[in-house]
């Protein structure tokens, strides 16, 4: 199955009223579980990039083109999305690098600003048929190289007016998440009040989530019984991520819980089987763990298991 236009998916999305969960990876192994998982539950999905792990593979342009094969040969619609963009000049670089969509985040910028230059970012990714995602608000936490220190929400009357005026595809909102988490025990308080007026004036609109893993007890209590020493950190509960999916969140970005799957099995393997160092053994081990994540997350959470069209 070839790599779906954005809009194609985000459709599919909306006659299924799920959300499309997007995942960002780091290396092929990665993408293997997120194809596999996606395959296996037949499942529409989106595979991300960070300018992170863009400087992590150091050749890009050959890192692509492997992943966009993998991609080809997926027997489930699939979306290669570039995460992130800080500057106008690193999203048009995406779009001329053939991402099919481009996600420009101006959210640390005054709202003018925000909207002149995402607006600029979707005029020049029109022309070339890439769906442009945007944001509005301030989502807090640190996640890679994503970072802001407050939480400022999106207010539904200045969304509404910067889809308007910028022509963004879709928008990442502020409603409670966080980037990673912040620091403390408890979840986060979603705010679907905000989302629901977000949803009455936009009926339809795809509007996105950031920071959508949970860092659920039993992950982080698992990588910490091998040696780990990660935190707990306000979150959004999985419950409350997949109530914002019905109500008319149309795409997920979660990572974290899939870390801390992949790192808290190799912890694992290398704490029971400390004698071998052969890595097919220890990362098809911790690549099974990203897998089952990834598929726990589609069926549960996003709720898009089923979904993808049936080849003909
Ligand atoms: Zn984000």
């Amino acid at each position: 199955m070839p790599i779906c236009e954005a809009k194609t998916l985000f459709a599919l999305a909306g006659a299924n009223n799920c959300a499309l969960a997007a995942f960002n990876i780091s290396s092929l192994d990665s993408l293997q579980a997120v194809l596999w998982a996606a395959e296996a539950e037949r499942s529409p999905v989106i595979v991300q990039v960070l300018g992170a792990t863009e400087r992590y593979v150091r050749d890009v342009e050959t890192y692509l083109a492997a992943v966009r094969l993998y991609l080809e040969n997926c027997r489930v619609p699939v979306l290669l999305q570039h995460d992130h963009c800080a500057s106008v000049e690193e999203a048009k670089r995406a779009v001329d690098r053939g991402f099919g969509a481009v996600m420009f985040d101006g959210s640390a910028l005054p709202w003018e600003e925000n909207r002149r230059q995402t607006a600029e970012v979707a005029e020049y990714a029109h022309a070339r048929g890439v769906w442009v995602e945007a944001e509005l608000g301030s989502i807090p936490g640190m996640e890679d190289t994503v970072f802001s220190g407050h939480a400022e929400y999106t207010d539904p009357e200045k969304a509404d007016r910067f889809i308007a005026e910028t022509g963004c595809d879709s928008l990442a909102v502020s409603v409670g998440t966080a980037h990673g988490g912040v620091a403390g025990e408890e979840h986060l308080p979603f705010q679907f009040d905000r989302l629901e007026r977000l949803c009455l004036r936009r009926p339809g609109y795809p509007f996105v989530l950031h920071g959508g893993a949970s860092m659920p007890h039993s992950l982080l209590a698992y990588v910490n019984l091998y040696g780990g020493a990660v935190p707990s950190a306000h979150i959004c509960s999985e419950a409350d991520i997949a109530r914002a999916c019905r109500m008319g969140i149309r795409k997920v970005n979660m990572d974290v819980d899939n870390w801390l799957a992949y790192t808290g099995a190799l912890r694992q393997f290398f704490s029971e089987q400390p004698e071998c160092f052969f890595p097919t053994e220890y990362l098809e081990y911790s690549r099974n763990a990203w897998e089952q994540e990834v598929r726990h997350k589609l069926r549960t959470v996003v709720c898009s298991s089923g979904t993808a069209p049936t080849e003909t």
